[in-house]
């Protein structure tokens, strides 16, 4: 089975521990949002009548209900919600590359910056795809900030034109984080005619049917890619061509996640919001999201939750002394031991407790080990 481990490095001469991060397979990831998509027309609706697509994608995948906006159901702060998993403000300046016109920042740092900054990625390994506008700008943050921001790509005003420019960008410089928005269900939304709203559906929901195939067919993505497929808000329960209010249909949104690590076929019924995704896709990726206020949503992983530290102590040049919190759901744990990170395969105990100690280290200059929770 596939599963959680960190990979702790002991150095006997020093004492030194080096940390790495969880063994996910997913290395890319994909998230695509659809403005402005009421739940009852999306994965809500039980006989997926305008989204055949996410609905095969949904046996393959887990979704999340409920799963909802918790806050300001409209675009210009929902949106910044997901990227920052959190509500953050966003404040208004003058933004030079527009050309000087009014535009936002967020105050908290996106998963853009957190991407780029912790795992030191260039710019264009982190792309955001959208229509043809001036795009809403990450944060300015000291430690994150416009060296992190994403390549912006905004390009043509229909949805279509936003998927083409994706699957180009996917197939030529293949980005390990990419971002599309969808903008036009929520567009035809507004003007209120049912067959163009719900038109706008079945597009949106084919663009997502051909960025999962498009990923399995390029061999980059393929097997380690994960895609997120969510909205920023419903609309009104009792009028399709508004939001913005506290109603059910406003705040009930999708969460639709497909991946090597995620669990095929659940309806995970754990409440979630829009602001776990980013701390989720992070936990999948490898860097932490530390302005968030949502939390990894570990019940979409096809392993148990992960453990949630690990420290090895040693107090002597004979033994050292590892020790680990419960994890949630898990009975057992399994500590596996090696001599290279790629060689942790030698699984020396399996435990109830949270602590173990390695009495065969003398004479080893290092070790390395991993620890895995068992449900
Ligand atoms: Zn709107
Ligand atoms: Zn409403």
């Amino acid at each position: 089975m596939q599963i959680f481990r960190r990979f702790f490095y002991a150095l006997l001469m020093t004492g030194l521990i080096v940390v790495s991060g969880w063994c996910f397979q997913t290395t890319h990831v994909v998230l695509v949002i659809i403005d402005g998509l009421r739940y009852t027309e999306g994965l809500g609706d039980p006989n997926h009548t305008y989204i055949p697509y996410m609905y095969s994608l949904k046996q393959e995948g887990a979704i999340v209900e409920p799963f909802q906006n918790d806050g300001y159901t409209y675009t210009s702060r929902a949106i910044p919600a997901i990227w920052c998993g959190a509500w953050t403000e966003m404040i208004t300046f003058s933004d030079p590359s527009c050309g000087g016109e009014q535009n936002s920042y967020s105050e908290l740092p996106t998963i853009f910056e957190y991407y780029r900054q912790q795992l030191s990625r260039p710019q264009s390994d982190c792309v955001y795809v959208l229509k043809n506008l001036c795009s809403w700008k990450a944060s300015f943050n000291p430690i994150y900030g416009p060296n992190y921001w994403p390549l912006y790509h905004t390009v043509g005003s229909t949805d279509l034109a936003v998927w083409n420019e994706a699957r180009t960008i996917l197939i030529n410089t293949h980005p390990s984080f990419m971002l599309i928005y969808l903008a036009d269900v929520d567009h035809y939304g507004h003007l209120g005619n049912w067959n163009n709203y719900t038109r706008t559906i079945t597009i949106a929901d084919s663009i997502v049917g051909m960025v999962w195939n498009t990923l399995q067919s390029l061999p980059f993505y393929a097997g380690t890619t994960s895609m997120f497929v969510t909205n920023d808000h419903g609309r009104h329960t009792s009028n399709f061509s508004g939001h913005g209010d506290g109603c059910v249909g406003c705040r009930t949104i999708q969460l639709l996640a497909i991946g090597p690590d995620i669990q095929e076929g659940l309806v995970s019924t754990t409440p979630r919001t829009l602001r776990d995704v980013t701390p989720t896709i992070g936990e999948l990726l490898g860097f932490t999201t530390e302005y968030a206020t949502g939390t990894v949503m570990t019940e979409l992983f096809t392993a148990p939750a992960p453990i949630a530290d690990l420290t090895i102590k040693t107090t002597n040049r004979t033994n050292f002394l590892l020790q680990w919190s419960r994890s949630t759901g898990a009975t057992t744990y399994k500590v596996y031991r090696g001599s290279s990170p790629e060689t942790i395969n030698i699984l020396t105990t399996t435990t109830s407790d949270t602590f173990w100690t390695d009495q065969t280290v003398s004479g080893i200059t290092y070790r390395f080990y991993q620890v895995t929770a068992i449900r």
